[in-house]
């Protein structure tokens, strides 16, 4: 079965073109090629059955060594309880790939994750994501049409032969495939800064995909650029909305993408705060918006969130813009300071949460009746690109 394509019957404004939205048909053999995962199939167990950690627990330790569970920062406390380590997505791949002994690697994450960890190990190894929904909005904003199409309206301009892409690990296997093929790097929250000193050593412009926060804010608050330096290429417009010469006086050309966790997060909640919370630390995440960037503290990637309040003065105040999950974990582990969540509303990331402990139960007792489920699996020639995306990025000075 095949996702179905719509584009029709759409009420748009003129020049705006309509996303190609997959009709993702639910079950087994729908669109797993797609962030906006599908249903999972197989038998869950209840939510209420009250021997579910006992069930998981057994699990694991029937599998042993045979099984290595990867938990997010962003995971559900009752999943982390159960992850053999815990990191950002390109720290969790990496362990995977440091782990080769280990047949199953359970990917407690989203999709782009489990593909990156696949792409990371050994054909031996099989990457299991325990729901197939668990997608990210934000990768799925940049699909490999869009960015061929936008690189060929690049092409046009005269400009693609100076432009390197960049694409910020959280991009499907197929965008770090094309940045890998045409001469780009992958980059993280924590290095987009080395990314782009690096991108712009081999070019007079970057592509930066799909995070438009973290691109404006690494080449204006890190690399001294403008905002004027920066334009927006919006796939759903004609030549994403831009003329040739807007295009052509770019140094930053940025993808019109952004998390829906972070892109919440706005000036009147830092206002808000500090105005309750006299002498707050205002400690936000790169993937907010520029204005809240600007307006916090201090700026930084999950691990840096985590270092800086672990080195915080006890008694200190912070507020916290990034993922409820992972903010709730820090002001647990540190009940000597004031931890507060930025936002006034609740801030889960939706499909992070997808991932809760039934889908491990029945990941794991299926392993040990011998059937791998949801198995992620990039093909050979969208790893072989993506890989030497990656391998730039581990070799970055
Ligand atoms: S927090 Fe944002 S970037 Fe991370 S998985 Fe969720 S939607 Fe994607």
């Amino acid at each position: 079965m095949r996702a179905v394509t719509a584009t029709h019957d759409l009420d748009l404004p003129p020049g705006v073109r309509p996303t190609p939205l997959a009709l993702l048909m639910l079950g087994r053999a729908a669109d797993a090629r797609s962030e906006r995962g599908v249903e999972c199939p197989g038998d869950l167990p209840s939510p209420s059955d009250p021997n579910l950690v006992a069930r998981a627990r057994a699990a694991k330790e029937k599998l042993g060594d045979k099984v290595f569970i990867l938990g997010h920062h962003y995971q559900r406390d009752e999943v982390i309880e159960f992850a053999d380590v815990t990191g950002d997505s390109f720290k969790l791949a990496r362990e995977a790939a440091a782990r080769p002994d280990a047949p199953y690697i359970v990917f407690c994450g989203v999709h782009f994750m489990a593909e990156s960890a696949d792409i990371l190990t050994s054909d031996d190894q099989q990457v299991i994501l325990p729901d197939l929904a668990a997608g990210c909005s934000m990768a799925d904003m940049a699909t490999s049409e869009q960015v061929e199409e936008c690189w060929d309206v690049l092409a046009e301009a005269g400009i693609a032969d100076v432009t390197v892409p960049v694409s910020y690990m959280n991009s499907s296997a197929d965008i770090k495939a094309f940045t890998g093929r045409n001469g780009g790097t992958i980059c993280t929250s924590s290095n987009a800064r080395r990314a782009l000193d690096w991108a712009f050593e081999q070019g007079e412009k970057v592509l930066f995909l799909p995070d438009q926060h973290l691109g404006r804010n690494t080449a204006v608050l890190e690399l001294g650029l403008s905002l004027d330096d920066c334009v927006l290429y919006n796939p759903h417009k004609p030549n994403g909305g831009l003329t040739v010469e807007q295009l052509r006086a770019a140094k930053m050309i940025l993808w019109r993408g952004h998390c829906s966790v972070h892109g919440r997060f706005d000036v009147s909640s830092v206002e808000e705060v500090r105005e309750r919370i006299p002498g707050v630390n205002v400690l936000v995440h790169p993937e907010c918006r520029h204005e809240v960037v600007t307006a916090a503290d201090h700026v930084g990637s999950t691990e840096y969130i985590i270092n800086t309040l672990d080195a915080a003065e006890p008694g200190s105040a912070w507020a916290i813009g990034t993922e409820l999950n992972l903010v709730r974990r820090v002001a647990a582990a540190h009940p000597d300071k004031q931890v507060v969540f930025l936002d006034k509303t609740v801030c889960f990331c939706s499909t992070m949460n997808r991932i809760d402990l039934p889908h491990l139960v029945w990941t794991l007792e299926s392993l040990v009746e011998g059937t791998v489920v949801n198995r992620i699996r990039v093909d050979a020639e969208t790893e072989k690109f993506a890989k030497v995306a990656l391998d730039r990025m581990l070799a970055l000075p």
